[in-house]
Parts: structure tokens; C-alpha cells; sequence
């Protein structure tokens, strides 16, 4: 039974742990924190359970990743539906209800921007096509000859109509009268889920990312954890290992194979094959000396991911009534968006007793910044950096302020995290969250690594991120090691 050892519980690593399970294999998984999730796991804090980064979970829809998950391991995920609005829009002179159907959507979209339609029709036809192809057995980017030839297996008649778009940004598809209130609705979601904005994302994931609302989005019973927590049950109760406290320190490499890893508590895991749920830069840390040109040229090369700044609060229920759980706030359409000029606001369900002190609910406020900033700060200026902190709070309270009246009355906890936050609790260099932006789809970045039994998965490989995006890409991940260990 082949061996395989991954590093970090992320829901990219125990998906593809998980699925190597099932097909047999012996699986380790060694996670540095005390409970799984990463970027989308959820943590205690004073009777809180606050949601880590991410708060909106899609994907759940009848063809959707997570459930092509749970059908293939035979898991039930602990969510719920959202029936009526996936996340309200406040903008500042319009408020736009992100519709789960597609009738009262259609309504909504043609009230706030009359000339829109064509738009829609286009990125609804294009995100069809995209999802199809995601679901299916596609290997892209082809990694090797035997994936290159398996293409054309993947695609059908209607395929060919995205053909066109495929060298395209989505600002080419937005409409001619399009003014800067329709643009910034548009680019506050791709910034959020491809993590740029319409001049820079690829036409053809960015008109499949403007689909989410309507793609299965659920709310994840005790805060998106969850769905990690869930991962972890199934692999624990199936014979695997996944085992927290446990930060992997160093990687021993022999003759262009990864043969160990070590760890903090000086466990150390032999394997036949190794995969890393971690950025390039991380993985090129562990790798010192080993680490392959390649790896270290990329690293060198490309320009570093969005960082996060975050509050999570807990809020006084009996202030804060708002039924819907998720509110996107832009304070300027004509200004950048990031920096706290948009925001992303997630308060715990009503009902969900689970998230927080008896009459209090969890909220958890995000907002795209710069990485590179903070790190120079954080090291030469820390005064100078607990000011921007207190800077960046005030930014982002203001904007929840618009969206939920009274929250700063309400709040009776306000915790803020930076980028150096997100360093010190997932590992992640600079605190670089998010995956790569997704400028085109020849850029993808594969799995590969340069060693030849080590392989990355996660956000920074294609289909890059969200739970979603990491489902994917593990799935994928996961066919590649078998193939490849078979050979
Ligand atoms: C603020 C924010 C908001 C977001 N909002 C959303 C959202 O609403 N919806 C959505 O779907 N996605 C959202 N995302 C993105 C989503 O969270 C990520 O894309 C996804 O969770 C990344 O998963 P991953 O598999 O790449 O692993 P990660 O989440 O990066 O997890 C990697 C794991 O590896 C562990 N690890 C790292 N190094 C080591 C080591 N050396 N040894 C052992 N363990 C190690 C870490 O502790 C961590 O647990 C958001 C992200 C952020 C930061």
C-alpha cells in the first residue's frame, strides 16, 4: 500500500487526502495548528467561533465540487441552503441583492443596471460551458503528454463557443454604457473570488466567478471549519492519519525524490509521495538547499499574492437583527477597491447557537491589501505599524457601519489580524492568501514541483481558490499522484 504524507490540513490537502484514501492509499496528514481548515477553518476565542478568512461557502449545488466530494467518499456535509440572497451589495447610492434563483436575480440585475443584459446572457452562457468542463475529467493545464492527449476527450460541441474568449478580460464583455457604479459591483466580486479586477481577469473564470451566488452556497453549521472538521472526521474514521501540532520544519530529499519530512516535535514521516498544501514560496523554504532552480526562479519572478486585513467581532445580537448573513460594502466606486475601500462582512446565522455566546453573534470583516506594506512595518516601524491597524479598523468599521447600522455599538469585541496575522497562523509567507490572481488560463500553475514525488495543492495551483477552487484542484492533484506513482 503506497504511502503518502501531506503537509498541512488545508481543504486542499485533506481533500486530496482523502481521495487517496479511498483509493488505498496510507495517508498521514501533519498540520502545524491545533485544528484544520487554514484559510477556511474556524477558531474558539472567548465562547466565539470566528471563521478564520473564509465565510462563504459555494460549490454546494447539485454539480458542484463539494457535493461531487461527498458522492465520491459517501460523506454528509452539516449545511444548509441559502434560499432568498446569497450576499447583499451596498454600494453607495444602490443596494443590489446577489439572487439565488435566477428569475428574481434577473429582476434585480435589470432595476439596478438597465443595460446590463446582454452582459449577463453572455457571462451566464460562458460560466455554463466553464463549470461543465471544471466538473468533467479535464486535465487543465495539461501537465503531461498522456493529459495533453485526454483534452480532447473533454470537450464538446458547445465548448467551442468559449473558444473565442479564451485570450480575453472580462472588461471586454462589460457593456458600452457601463458606468464606474456597474464596474466596481463587478470588480468587488472578482476581487474576491480570482483576486483581480475586470482590466486584468480572464474573461472565461470570470464570468464563471460571477456565477457563485447561484451555485449551491450554503451556510456550514458551526462556521466553515466545518467542512475541514467534516474532511478530517471521514480520513480519522477510514484509517487515515491527520494529525495537528505538527508543523512540518524540513523535507529530506535524495536522488530528485522527497523521502521524509520532519517536524517541530520531531516526528519524522517516511513516504512514497509527498504533497505540500502550501504556497511556492512556502514549500521553497522547506526545501532549503534542496529546493529545485525551477522552484526558486518562480519565486523570484512572481509578484506576491493579496494579503488580508480582518476584524472578527462579536456583536450584541439584540443590535444586529439583519437576517442575511453576508454584506459587500464599496465606499467609493471611483477609487480602488481593497485597502478597506471594500469590505466583506459575515455574521454568523441567526439560529446558529453554535457560533458565539448565548444572545451574541460572530461577525468576521475582510478587506484586500497589500502584503508588502505591512511586512516593511512590521520589521523596521512597529509603531508605525500598530497605527495602520488602528488605521485599517476604522476603515472597515466605517464600511460596517453602512451596511449594518449600529455595528459599532454593537460590537463588544473587536480583534483585528494583518497579514503578518495570517503569517503566524497559516504558515503562509507574507501572509500572501487568496491564490494567484487569474489573469489567464495559459498561466495556470500546475502541481508540479520540480521533485519528482512531491507535488503542491491548494490555492496556488489551478483552479486557484476558495473551497471550491481548492476541491477542484485536489481532485485533480489526487488522479496526478496516482498516475504518476503507478508509472
Ligand atoms: C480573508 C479571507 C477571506 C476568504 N473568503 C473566502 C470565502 O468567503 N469563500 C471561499 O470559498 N474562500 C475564501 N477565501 C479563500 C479560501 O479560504 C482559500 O482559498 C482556501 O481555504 C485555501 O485552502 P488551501 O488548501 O490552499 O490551504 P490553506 O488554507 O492555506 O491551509 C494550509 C494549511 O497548511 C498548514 N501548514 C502550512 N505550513 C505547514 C507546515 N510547514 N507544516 C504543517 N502544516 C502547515 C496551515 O496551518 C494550514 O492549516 C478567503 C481567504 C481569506 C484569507
Amino acid at each position: 500500500m503506497p504511502h503518502i504524507a501531506i503537509i498541512g490540513a488545508g481543504i486542499g490537502g485533506l481533500t486530496a487526502a482523502a481521495l487517496l484514501l479511498k483509493q488505498g492509499w496510507q495517508v498521514t496528514v501533519l498540520e502545524a495548528a491545533a485544528y484544520p481548515g487554514g484559510c477556511a477553518g474556524t477558531f474558539f476565542h472567548q465562547g466565539y467561533r470566528f471563521d478564520a478568512g473564509a465565510t462563504l461557502a459555494g460549490g454546494f449545488d447539485a454539480n458542484g465540487p463539494h457535493t461531487k466530494l461527498a458522492d465520491i467518499l459517501g460523506l454528509t456535509w452539516q449545511v444548509s441552503p441559502i434560499r432568498d440572497a446569497a450576499w447583499v451589495v451596498h454600494l453607495p447610492e444602490k443596494t443590489i441583492y446577489q439572487y439565488v434563483e435566477p428569475n428574481p436575480w434577473r429582476n434585480e440585475y435589470l432595476t439596478n443596471f438597465p443595460y446590463s443584459e446582454a452582459f449577463w446572457h453572455k457571462q451566464e452562457q460562458l460560466a455554463k460551458i466553464s463549470w461543465d468542463i471544471s466538473t468533467r475529467d479535464f486535465p487543465f493545464p495539461p501537465a503531461t503528454l498522456n493529459e495533453t492527449l485526454r483534452l480532447p476527450l473533454g470537450l464538446r460541441l458547445d465548448t467551442f463557443a468559449a473558444v473565442p474568449y479564451l485570450p480575453r478580460k472580462l472588461r471586454g464583455l462589460l457593456p458600452r454604457q457601463t458606468q464606474p457604479d456597474f464596474k466596481a459591483f463587478i470588480d468587488a466580486q472578482l476581487l474576491i473570488s480570482a483576486q483581480a479586477i475586470s482590466d486584468d481577469a480572464d474573461a472565461l473564470y470570470g464570468s464563471t466567478v460571477l456565477d457563485l451566488p447561484r451555485r449551491g452556497v450554503v451556510h456550514v453549521h458551526g462556521g466553515m471549519g466545518g467542512i475541514a472538521e467534516t474532511l478530517v472526521g471521514w480520513i480519522r474514521s477510514h484509517g487515515g492519519q491527520a494529525l495537528y501540532h505538527q508543523q512540518v520544519k524540513r523535507l529530506d530529499v535524495k536522488n530528485g525524490r522527497v523521502i521524509a519530512a520532519h517536524t517541530n516535535q520531531s516526528l519524522r514521516v517516511e513516504a512514497d509521495a509527498f504533497l505540500g498544501n502550501l504556497t511556492p514560496w512556502a514549500l521553497t523554504r522547506l526545501l532549503g538547499e534542496a529546493a529545485p532552480t525551477s522552484l526558486r526562479r518562480e519565486v523570484k519572478r512572481r509578484h506576491p499574492m493579496w494579503g488580508a486585513f480582518v476584524l472578527h467581532a462579536g456583536l450584541d445580537a439584540s443590535i444586529i437583527r439583519q437576517p442575511i448573513t453576508h454584506h459587500q460594502i464599496v465606499m467609493d466606486v471611483n477609487k480602488k477597491l481593497g485597502e478597506g475601500n471594500s469590505v466583506f462582512i459575515s455574521l454568523s446565522p441567526l439560529n446558529d447557537d453554535k457560533r458565539a455566546p448565548q444572545g451574541f453573534r460572530t461577525a468576521t470583516l475582510s478587506t484586500h491589501t497589500s502584503v508588502t506594506a505591512w511586512d516593511q512595518l512590521y520589521k523596521q516601524n512597529p509603531a508605525a505599524y500598530e497605527e495602520r491597524k488602528a488605521e485599517y479598523t476604522e476603515r472597515v468599521l466605517n464600511a460596517a457601519e453602512r451596511a449594518l447600522p449600529g455595528f459599532r455599538k454593537a460590537a463588544k469585541l473587536v480583534m483585528p489580524g494583518t497579514p503578518h496575522t495570517y503569517e503566524f497562523y497559516t504558515r503562509r509567507p507574507l501572509g500572501m492568501v487568496g491564490g494567484f490572481p487569474q489573469t489567464s488560463l495559459f498561466h495556470a500553475r500546475s502541481p508540479r514541483t520540480g521533485l519528482r514525488n512531491l507535488w503542491l495543492v491548494g490555492d496556488s495551483i489551478f483552479p486557484g481558490q476558495s473551497t471550491a477552487g481548492v476541491t477542484l484542484g485536489a481532485m485533480r492533484v489526487a488522479r496526478l499522484v496516482a498516475d504518476e506513482t503507478r508509472n
